[in-house]
């Protein structure tokens, strides 16, 4: 495979599990040393390992913090650039679900929730790594969005605004910065079958959650979830100079499903 990430350094928050840790294991094979937040540490360390048993040489830092917390946000970008010097691609992934419910029933504490890590902490995210990277005089930044930030979807209040937040936020910052070399673009995945998913399907279906799987892609144009490396795969595109020239896309990642009428 090419080495698009030799010399480069790439952090990733939520990189613990899901769609973090698919584009660490990638990134990390394109010869990119990586720093990985996560609130968890213990899924820190198996993303970790699994990085050692594939790509030996890559130099992993491990950052325990909350994106909600705009110091934790400084100090993981501080911790980064004080071991590797730079921030050459930012993936600002972490991010959950939150409670299903109609919007009357929607809880304003799980609202609010669901907001400060899903769109605050993708803004402290962005507010410190850019200041790095106007000093370094470039970088690229992928956002986490999704389907449910371009589509309703419906029991989704919270996710459903921090999502199009991040489209906004993504659209306003790389008009703004791209003069400056740093490119800001956002993935849209659909559903992509992680840990997030799962527990998903489960609210709906509890036990017979495969099943419930299966009949939501039913009316995917693919007819079935995507895979955490067919999301990896054009995040590393869009961190690497391969998208030299992509700057404010939102990239649905969804087998055509939000095409569909
Ligand atoms: P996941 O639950 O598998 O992984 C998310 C990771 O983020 C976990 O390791 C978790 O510990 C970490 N995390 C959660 N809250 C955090 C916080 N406050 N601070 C730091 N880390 C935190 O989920 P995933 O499916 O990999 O989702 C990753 C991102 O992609 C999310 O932003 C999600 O909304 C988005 N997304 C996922 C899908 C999908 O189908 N899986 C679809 C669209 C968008």
């Amino acid at each position: 495979m090419r080495k698009r990430f030799e010399n480069k350094v790439i952090l990733i928050t939520g990189g613990g599990s899901g769609l973090g840790q698919a584009a660490a294991l990638r990134v990390a094979g394109e010869g990119a040393q990586l720093a990985l937040v996560d609130v968890s540490g213990e899924a820190l360390e198996a993303t970790r390992k699994m990085i050692a048993e594939r790509s030996p040489e890559a130099e992993v830092l491990l950052i325990t913090a909350d994106v909600a917390d705009e110091e934790a946000v400084r100090e993981y970008v501080r911790q980064t650039v004080e071991r590797f010097g730079r921030i050459d691609g930012f993936y600002n992934n972490a991010g959950i679900e939150g409670r299903q419910n109609l919007t009357a029933d929607y809880g304003s504490e799980e609202f609010l929730k669901v907001i400060g890590i899903n769109l605050n902490g993708v803004f402290y995210g962005m507010k410190s790594v850019i200041e790095v990277m106007m000093r370094q005089g470039g970088g690229a930044i992928v956002n986490a969005a999704s389907v449910g930030g371009i589509r309703g979807v419906g029991n989704q209040s919270g996710y459903a605004a921090s999502k199009h937040g991040v489209v906004g936020l993504t659209r306003n910052s790389a008009i703004e910065y791209g003069e400056h070399g740093i490119r800001v673009n956002a993935v849209a995945p659909g559903a992509i079958l992680t840990p997030m998913v799962e527990n998903s399907l489960r609210q709906i279906a509890g036990d017979d959650w495969e099943q419930a799987g299966r009949e939501f892609v039913s009316v995917n144009p693919m007819k079935r979830l995507g895979r955490p490396e067919e999301v990896a795969g054009v995040v590393a595109f869009l961190l690497s100079d391969d998208a030299s020239f992509i700057n404010a896309a939102v990239v649905p990642i969804d087998g055509g499903q939000s095409y569909k009428y």
